[in-house]
């Protein structure tokens, strides 16, 4: 018998998708969802509510995680050069064209839902993510849900992503890995404002690899635009 697997990350399309699919009483075996290690609190503390909500539903739950954590790969990992030679120690930021922490996600997921359905949540303003694989469905898209719309879903069923008094759909175009190397200028302004001890956190992290944070700016540099900006 076909299974039926919801990859959910509770960011707000992910999640958008799964409460509609709940609601509208889809085929729904198990829900599985990889913790980078990485995320923000407000996405531990949706993914504990919802996971309640499945264990009362008798839906089963899954957890992934990375091989190694992700302190360890972005700066510990020894990478080495094709010919085995040992060329720097940790991968450094993710994000851009080194996004070793979605490949590995991507690939866990895939692997763990080998022979089942994968609900993938992809909206519909986002049709260039959509595969064709007879074994992935994106009920977003089939219902024509945007990424707008699937916030707004999420907020009428009371999930706000808060943390310090901050929705962090306000401040940010994306809730993933508080350390992305994909936020822009704009987010990071927005973390130095509302979010301080991620900004702390992103500094902390810069002082532990040599590589910069966005092109050639490090986080240092970043805040000293961000002040010039400000002043
Ligand atoms: S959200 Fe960013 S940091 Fe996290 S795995 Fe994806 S690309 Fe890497």
């Amino acid at each position: 018998m076909k299974r039926y697997i919801a990859s959910v990350s509770f960011g707000k399309d992910s999640l958008a998708m799964l409460l509609k699919m709940i609601e509208n009483g889809m085929p729904l075996d198990e829900v599985v969802y990889f913790d980078t290690g990485m995320e923000f609190k407000a996405i531990y503390d949706i993914k504990n509510q919802v996971k309640t909500m499945l264990c009362n539903l008798g839906i089963k739950y899954t957890e992934l995680y990375p091989k190694r954590s992700f302190k360890e790969n972005m700066l510990r990992k020894t990478v080495r050069h094709r010919d085995g030679r040992i060329t720097h120690n940790g991968y450094s930021w993710c994000g851009g064209r080194c996004r070793w922490g979605t490949m590995e996600k991507v690939r866990t997921i895939e692997k763990y839902c080998k022979g089942a359905i994968q609900y993938v949540g992809i909206a519909y303003d986002e049709p260039k993510r959509i595969k064709n694989n007879p074994n992935k469905s994106y009920p977003l898209y089939d219902w024509q849900m945007t990424e707008k719309e699937c916030l707004e879903y999420c907020y009428n069923k009371g999930y706000f992503w808060e943390e310090s008094g901050v929705r962090l759909y306000d401040v940010l175009d994306r809730v993933s890995c508080w350390c992305c190397a994909n936020k822009n200028l704009k987010e990071l302004a927005n973390y130095k404002k509302y979010l301080p001890k991620y900004w702390d956190r992103l500094k902390r992290l810069q002082d532990e690899t040599t590589r910069p944070f966005k092109g050639k700016l490090t986080i240092y540099d970043i805040e000293k635009k961000i002040e010039e900006k400000q002043a």
